[in-house]
């Protein structure tokens, strides 16, 4: 089999008799190296900050009476930014790990809908800032069940991403819908795109199509890594279409258990 990796051991016992046991290692191989990856990865991502936010320290501290204040100004904020993406990334980091390591399931609130994508909307007007055109199109009110705190979260995530990858002047859509399978919530951008080679990988932790552009735009490379676990926990699937230049479509299928639709549209389907 390909990928197999044997680790044989041989034990003695009794007179001149040995026993040989041999274990498929080869998973145990791959999460080592998954782990070492993870950790260079997080300490890369760590260092080229400090080093940006200690080169700036170091040049006021040799030389203070040489700037004029505005450049100290500059400088500092500068740092600032590189101090503020150090602890996203914790925070993201800490959230990661809170859910990889079997956080308990996710709490059953009866969530409003139209109330948890207003507040989805808000972040991502705020986050705009009026640079793009962004709607909200809520097809059939009614209620989820599940943590608030985490679809929030996870909403607002797609949304954030739907921003960050879309130039000035494009369209975002937030979309709620249902049909007899469950409940949708998309995000529609006429972005960059993603070239089809790249989905598969996109919720791996750290992975970026572009790294330059990721850091530029603030992001971390573990927003849609969070996004997939807590979907998995409401039993949700997300799914991805992409076309490079044209823009993506990120959503978030929610099963039929989780949704409860208003009465109206209950009788009405
Ligand atoms: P990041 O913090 O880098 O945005 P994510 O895990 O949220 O990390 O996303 C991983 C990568 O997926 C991003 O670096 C980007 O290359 C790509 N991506 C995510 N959302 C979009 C989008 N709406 N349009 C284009 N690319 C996207």
């Amino acid at each position: 089999r390909q990928g197999l990796t044997l680790q044989i051991q041989i034990i003695p016992f009794g007179d001149d008799q040995k026993m040989v046991l041999s274990r498929d290692i080869s998973q145990i191989e791959k999460l080592e190296t998954m782990r070492r990856d993870f950790v260079a990865n997080v300490s890369h991502e760590l260092r080229t900050p400090l080093t940006v936010v200690g080169g700036f320290l170091e040049t006021l501290v040799d030389g203070l009476d040489d700037f004029e204040r505005e450049d100290v100004i500059r400088f500092l904020n500068l740092a600032l930014d590189q101090s503020n993406r150090m602890r996203r990334l914790i925070e993201d980091l800490l959230t990661l790990s809170a859910l990889e390591t079997g956080a308990p399931a996710p709490s059953e609130e009866r969530i409003e809908i139209g109330a948890l994508l207003k507040g989805v909307y808000d972040d991502t007007e705020l986050l705009s800032g009026g640079r793009h055109q962004v709607t909200l199109d809520v097809q059939g009110g009614g209620y989820l069940l599940g943590s608030a705190k985490e679809l929030h979260s996870a909403f607002s995530n797609l949304a954030s991403n739907a921003v960050r990858y879309t130039p000035e002047g494009g369209r975002i859509e937030l979309v709620w819908t249902h049909d007899a399978q469950g409940a949708v919530f998309s995000v529609r951008d006429t972005g960059i795109g993603i070239d089809a080679a790249d989905i598969p990988r996109l919720t791996e932790r750290f992975y970026r199509v572009d790294r330059g552009r990721s850091r530029e735009s603030g992001g971390t490379g573990l927003g849609l890594a969070i996004v997939k676990h807590i979907l998995t926990r409401h039993q949700a699937m997300l799914r991805v279409k992409s076309a490079l230049g044209q823009g993506s479509v990120f959503s978030a299928h929610l099963p039929k258990a989780r949704f409860i639709p208003l009465p109206a549209q209950a009788s009405r389907s």
